[in-house]
Order: structure tokens, then C-alpha cells, then sequence
């Protein structure tokens, strides 16, 4: 048994045989540790209660009252009998109303009945003079408002209660547990209240280092149990919790913290620059030149590549920032020191992008697979890489050549998607992996890669999803962080504009004869729909969902399909002549790569598509992005969509159309869009708006967010003050030997459902 006994206790010996069996069938928790940890999920204030006179029908409602009558009686149809309590919020004497004691002069005292079948406790308890708090949804029988089969707590009989004055009493809050059907808020707290009496907190570990605790003003860690199942005044709960969330950040952050110390303490391979290799003729032909951040995180790659210790770094960038190239760079160097770098993309069409426009920059650096049947393998290249794809959908053959030559050590950069993770394909010397995109894959994938490796490869994790700090402090806590935040020179602006087809019909024509004038022009043309057919559920291959775009109005409209938008497109008169094809995640690989590669070569002028053209497909010719039903799409992922035009100097434009109408709430979200192009600004205000479980990534994970009193975007500063305790708690004592408890609190945390949570990234 660990340092904190208590916690480790079976329940049943505090809170006997009956209670655990009950909390351990509903609640699924077995110990001392597990109940006290329970924490309520909200606390009713007096301002929560209702008054009997204002109680409004069908709707949940908290009050307090005095039971005025009660009589049974028995049902003439059925078995059974009906108690029938009539309770009023009028104490009886004067001036002072029961309601929490709150003052509801000039209000009626009110009357309620409230009926319970079979109702035995009800029967028992619910005697005339005793006061209770009922919860309930109010119902209408015979003309007038009741309650039936409500939960009630007996307020003289509550522990917490018992002995209080009205005000003392108005003032305590009343704790809301995470309950079930079957489990009342009312019994949890009922159950807990026997373990505050039993449980000898005075004993519990606090994990918390007593110098952050002295700093922070904490409360001592039993009076904070105490505080936060039965606070007598709202500050009492309030200080607990900031407690406990300290509590929970600083775990997390020391967990963090130490699996950095880990990655950091492994052996990696040195790759340090070489003077006249690939890297250095790559960036004389390079065309342009680096912007300032593409340098400075060049160097910091550049040096970290150089060292025994493996990288582990997170690039995040704007959408268009450029960080391909600096990828590309990274991998040169390591190539130039006799390495091989992988470069994993989220999709298939990714992959090929970059595999084409990898090759393309490189140029004559870049050298063609020899056929081995030539026997000119040995020798030739030069100053040249191989550059080679695999993904699943290769044929047979030409998936096995590029397994060989990855495992030979003739392909110096292998780019990839999901396949390269299987088992059979393995390295000569993998010195560098890269993830493109990395909100589309999870570190356990990360991992996979890495065990390809005989030593720890050095890692980039590259997101164009802007990430909030704390998200990135989080949920990326086990990576260094570089941010390119400046668009290229000559990067054109975007504009963006909501089209409101429910205010102005007639613009449906306008956009399709503004789509001409753009191919008319030259240019081309993206269209995204959210769906494929009219007969799906939307383009979303698992990780391709935007959950938080799923709202209610869906099923009642007919949403912009591929197919259907292909169909219509071609019998548009304003398009007639324009090349137009479809592009979705249901065609065969074949017919996919064709379409990119038909709307790269400019063949096609206009692209009708799924967002599978969300991530990184890169078209300078393309200049206006039409995204029908945009409303479907959440912020981030519109700001990723628009971030495909505007691309080769040409002023891009973007136009969100929508039949919501004005006002509707999913029409913020493009008016956010359009708003700004700034995507970390737009990445706090998608965070706002989605639940807390989608930022964590925990709807991959079964919907349950793993933080229970942090918020991620809330408790920015409770984050960082405990990420920075962390680094330095680690950073001293490494193994955590003068920090016992920290430390089993870091194991219980990581438990293996919660370490998926970590290792999930
Ligand atoms: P992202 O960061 O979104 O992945 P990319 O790496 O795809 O962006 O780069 C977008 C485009 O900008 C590419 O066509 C790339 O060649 C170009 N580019 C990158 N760096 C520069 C630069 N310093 N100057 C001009 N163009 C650049
Ligand atoms: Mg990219």
C-alpha cells in the first residue's frame, strides 16, 4: 500500500457494507480516494430557488417549503396508494419567508401540492412543520401547478442543516452531484457526509509542495474535503476548488514535466549540418527567401538535430505559413548526416500533395528510384535524395519496392500516411519524423514511429491549427513549442463574406457568375460541400468529423452535396464551358489523385469537393473558395478551407454561404470567420464555442473529458503558475523523491485509461 493509506481504504470500512455496495453499483467507486474525489459539479445558491409563486410549468425547479398538509390515500384503479403533501414557502410567521431566507416581500406566499405514488418516505417523512428542499418538474393536474414524485431532503434532518438558523441556513449552498436515475445528488451528499465523519482526513497526502500551498494561500487539504462537500458559505467551496484545480493542473503539468525529462534524457543520433550537402544547395536554388521566423525556427531545428538528445518540438503555423519548407530543411540536414526522415500526412491526398510538391522544390536535388534490376543503385545520386511515397492504396508492388528502399536506406525521405505506422515497414537509419497536421493523429501513432527507430529519433509535430497557450501547454505539455506567425511577402490577403441566401435568394446566381469571372480571369475555383451524396451523413471518415458543426437543424435541411452540386453546376448557363470535377473521400485513390492532380495542372478550372482539400493542398491558381452550407463547418476548419486560396500572390476570396437565417446562433461562427483571418484569435473563440471534451480530443476517447475541474481556456493562468511549479519541481528532483505524494498522485492520475488521455496528445 502506497504513502496514503486512507485514500487506498476500502469504502466499506467508513462507510459500511450497504453504502459501498450502493456507491460502488451506481458510481463505480470502490475507495475512501475515489468518494472523497467526487466532487459536487455545482452548488445552488439561494438565487437558484424559486419561489412557489413564480414556478413555471414544465421546467425543473429547486425550492425550499414547509409541509402544510399530508394525507394518503389509496388509487380506486390500481394497487397502491398516493400521498399528497401540500407545502408552502411561508414559514408561518410573519415577514420571514422559508425561501432561503431570501426576501420575497411583496410576493404572495405561495401553496404547491405535490403528490407521490406509493410514496413511503414521502408518507414518513414529509410531516406537517418540517421543511424540506424539493426538486422537481413542475407538472399540471386538475387545473393547478404540482410536483410529483419529486426528490426532497429533509432540511432538519440534514446533517449539514440540522441546528442552523434561516439565515445561516439561506446562505449555504447546496452541493449538485454528478447523479444517475437511480443515485439522488441528495443521497451521494448523504453518503459523504458519513465519510467526512469516518475517514481521518487529517492523515490524507497533500500533493501540493507546502511552499506553493504557503504561496497560494491554500486551504490545508482536510479542511478542503471538508470545505467542498459542505460548505457553509459559497467562499467555502470557492477556495476548495481553487485548491483542487491547482491540484489537478500541477499533476498533470508534473506528469508532463517528467515525461519531457524522459524523452530528454534518451540517446538520440546527432545529425549535425554538414558544410556543402543538400541543405546547403537546396537553399541556394531556394526561389524566395526565408521569412524571419522560417530562419529562427530553422536554426532552433537546425541546432536541436545537432544534439545527442532527441527534438521533440511542436511548429505551429498559420495556415500558409510556410512550414513545409522549414520541414523540408530539417529533414536535408538530417539526410545530409546519413539519416532518413519520414514525413507523416493525415490523408491520402496530403501525402501525394506533398510528395509532389516535395519533389518539385527539390528539383534536380531530388533523385527518381532506380529500377534495382539496373544495378545502378550503388554510386549514383550524388547530391541527391530519393524521395519516396507510400500509402495504402499503392499497388502491391509499388507499395513493396517503397518498403525496401525504406528499409535499405535508399529512400532518404519517406512520405507517408497511416501505412507507414504498420508493422512491416521499417527503417535503415530513421533519424527525423515529421507529422504534418498533427490534430489529425495522436502521439501513440507518434510512438509507433518512433519504435522504428533503434534510437530515439529527433520529432517535429507540425500544426496549422493555431492552438491556444494553454491548449498547447496541455494537451502538447510533452513538447517544445515554435510558432510561425508571419505570412510570406506577397502573400495576398483573403476576404471572406457571408452569403445569406435566407435575406437575398437571388445571390445564387451571383456566385456562380462570380465563379466565371474568376475562371475567366485564369484563375480557379474551389466549391466545398459538406456532403458527398444526398444520401449521407456528410464526407466525415472518422477524424474527419467536426463535431461541433453537427447542430440541430441538419436533418430538416437538404444540404449541398458533391453530387448534386456537380449536376446542377454543369446545366449553370454562367458556367457553361468551364472544366468542372467532383473530389471526395469515396472515390477510388486513383480517381482522387487524378482530380488533384487535373485542378493542379490547372485542367480542371473548377473543384467541387468534400473538405478533404482541408489540410495543406496547396493551388496558387485558385483564388475564390465558394463553401456552400458553411455553417456546417466549424471555425477552425473554415479558416483551414480558406486557407487553400490567396495562395500565389493573387488576392484570394472566400465566400461562406448560408440559408440560416440572420441571427441564427451557427451564423456567428461565420461571422467570426469573416471577421478576421487572425487563426489564433479564431482558435480562442472556436474554443468558446465547443465543448470542453472536443479540445482534449476526448470524443475520440468516449466523450468523457479526463479534466474534472480544470477548464482549459478558463484557467489560463491556474495552468501556467502550475506548469511553471512543475518544471521546477521536476527540474530539482527528477524522480520525485522528495515529493512522495506528488508523485502517486502523478501514478494515480496516469492510470491507463488516463494515460491514453497523455499519451493521446
Ligand atoms: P503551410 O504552413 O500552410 O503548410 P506551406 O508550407 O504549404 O504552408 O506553404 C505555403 C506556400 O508558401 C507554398 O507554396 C510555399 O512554397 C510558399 N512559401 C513558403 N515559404 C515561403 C517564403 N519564404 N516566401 C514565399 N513563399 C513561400
Ligand atoms: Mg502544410
Amino acid at each position: 500500500m502506497g504513502m496514503s493509506a486512507e485514500l487506498d481504504l476500502g469504502l466499506e470500512r467508513r462507510i459500511g457494507k450497504r453504502s459501498a455496495a450502493v456507491i460502488e453499483k451506481h458510481l463505480g467507486l470502490t475507495t475512501v480516494g475515489g468518494l472523497l474525489n467526487y466532487f459536487p459539479r455545482r452548488y445552488l445558491n439561494r438565487g437558484e430557488l424559486t419561489p412557489i409563486s413564480d414556478v413555471p410549468l414544465d421546467e425543473e425547479v429547486t425550492l425550499i417549503a414547509r409541509v402544510v398538509s399530508s394525507s394518503t390515500r389509496s388509487m380506486r384503479a390500481r394497487r397502491g396508494n398516493i400521498t399528497d403533501v401540500v407545502i408552502s414557502d411561508d414559514d408561518g410567521k410573519s415577514g420571514l419567508r422559508l425561501v432561503g431566507g431570501r426576501d420575497y416581500r411583496g410576493k404572495v406566499p405561495g401553496t404547491l401540492k405535490v403528490s407521490f405514488f406509493n410514496g413511503y418516505r414521502a408518507k414518513a417523512e414529509l410531516l406537517q412543520g418540517r421543511r424540506a428542499l424539493f426538486s422537481g418538474k413542475v407538472t399540471r393536474f386538475g387545473g393547478s401547478l404540482g410536483l410529483t414524485n419529486p426528490d426532497f431532503l429533509l432540511l432538519d434532518e440534514d446533517p449539514f442543516t440540522q441546528g442552523k438558523d434561516p439565515e445561516q441556513l439561506a446562505a449555504m449552498p447546496i452541493p449538485v452531484y454528478p447523479a444517475t436515475a437511480k443515485l439522488t445528488s441528495w443521497s451521494i451528499q448523504k453518503v459523504i457526509s458519513t465519510l467526512l465523519e469516518t475517514v481521518d482526513l487529517g492523515t490524507l497526502p497533500d500533493p501540493i509542495p507546502g511552499a506553493v500551498s504557503a504561496r497560494e494561500k491554500f486551504l490545508p487539504v482536510a479542511e478542503a474535503y471538508r470545505l467542498i462537500h459542505a460548505p457553509q458559505v459559497p467562499a467555502d467551496w470557492q477556495h476548495a476548488r481553487d485548491r483542487f484545480r491547482y491540484q489537478e493542473a500541477l499533476v498533470l503539468q508534473s506528469a508532463l514535466a517528467r515525461r519531457r525529462a524522459q524523452l530528454a534524457a534518451e540517446e538520440a543520433t546527432a545529425r549535425r549540418p554538414v558544410a556543402d550537402g543538400l541543405l546547403a544547395a537546396f537553399d541556394k536554388q531556394l526561389p524566395f527567401t526565408l521569412t524571419a521566423g522560417q530562419a529562427a525556427v530553422g536554426k532552433t531545428l537546425s541546432e536541436e538535430l545537432g544534439q545527442d538528445a532527441p527534438m521533440n518540438r511542436l511548429l505551429q503555423g498559420e495556415v500558409g505559413s510556410g512550414k513545409t519548407i522549414v520541414a523540408l530543411r530539417a529533414m536535408l540536414q538530417v539526410v545530409d548526416a546519413g539519416g532518413q526522415a519520414a514525413l507523416l500526412a493525415p490523408t491520402e491526398v496530403l501525402a501525394a500533395q506533398h510528395f509532389e510538391s516535395i519533389r518539385r522544390t527539390l528539383g534536380s536535388l531530388s533523385r527518381d528510384p532506380m529500377l534495382s534490376g539496373d544495378g545502378l543503385l550503388a554510386g549514383l545520386g550524388g547530391n541527391a535524395v530519393q524521395v519516396t511515397l507510400l500509402t495504402g492504396s499503392m499497388s502491391t508492388g509499388a507499395r513493396k519496392q517503397a518498403m525496401l528502399d525504406a528499409a535499405s536506406g535508399t529512400a532518404g525521405i519517406v512520405i507517408g500516411t497511416h501505412a507507414l505506422l504498420s508493422e512491416n515497414v521499417s527503417f535503415y537509419d530513421l533519424g527525423l519524423i515529421v507529422v504534418d497536421e498533427q490534430h489529425r493523429f495522436g502521439v501513440e501513432q507518434r510512438d509507433v514511429l518512433r519504435s522504428k527507430a533503434s534510437r530515439p529519433p529527433h520529432l517535429l509535430v507540425m500544426t496549422a491549427t493555431p492552438i491556444p497557450r494553454t491548449v498547447a501547454m496541455t494537451v502538447f505539455g510533452d513538447l517544445e513549442t515554435s510558432v510561425l506567425n508571419e505570412l510570406p511577402v506577397g502573400r495576398a490577403p483573403i476576404s471572406t463574406h457571408v452569403v445569406g441566401l435566407a435575406e437575398n435568394p437571388g445571390w445564387v446566381s451571383r456566385i456562380w457568375s462570380r465563379s466565371r469571372e474568376e475562371v475567366d480571369a485564369g484563375h480557379q475555383v474551389y466549391v466545398v460541400c459538406p456532403r458527398i451524396g444526398t444520401d449521407d451523413d456528410g464526407d466525415f471518415s472518422p477524424g474527419e468529423a467536426e463535431p461541433a458543426a453537427a447542430d440541430l437543424d441538419g436533418a430538416a435541411r437538404e444540404l449541398a452535396s458533391v453530387t448534386a452540386v456537380v449536376e446542377h453546376l454543369q446545366q449553370e448557363p454562367s458556367l457553361a464551358g468551364v472544366t468542372l470535377a467532383p473530389l471526395h473521400g469515396r472515390q477510388e485513390p486513383a480517381v482522387k489523385s487524378a482530380a488533384m492532380a487535373d485542378f493542379t495542372a490547372n485542367r480542371t478550372k473548377l473543384l467541387v469537393s468534400t473538405t478533404v482539400i482541408e489540410v495543406g493542398v496547396d493551388v496558387h491558381n485558385a483564388t475564390l473558395m465558394v463553401i456552400l452550407d458553411a455553417d456546417r463547418f466549424g471555425i477552425s476548419q473554415l479558416h483551414q478551407l480558406r486557407g487553400r486560396v490567396g495562395r500565389g500572390g493573387l488576392p484570394g476570396t472566400c465566400l461562406l454561404v448560408t440559408t440560416l437565417e440572420p441571427g441564427h446562433p451557427s451564423r456567428r461562427r461565420l461571422d467570426a470567420v469573416a471577421a478576421t483571418t487572425d487563426g489564433f484569435e479564431l482558435s480562442q473563440e472556436d474554443l468558446k464555442l465547443r465543448r470542453e471534451g472536443d479540445i482534449l480530443g476526448a470524443s475520440q476517447s468516449g466523450g468523457r473529458s479526463t479534466l474534472k475541474l480544470l477548464r482549459v481556456l478558463e484557467h489560463e493562468d491556474v495552468i501556467a503558475r502550475a506548469r511553471e511549479d512543475a518544471q521546477d519541481i521536476v527540474g530539482r528532483d527528477p524522480s520525485l523523491v522528495r515529493h512522495p505524494w506528488l508523485a502517486e498522485a502523478i501514478d494515480e492520475y496516469l492510470n491507463p485509461e488516463k494515460e491514453a488521455f497523455l499519451e493521446r496528445g
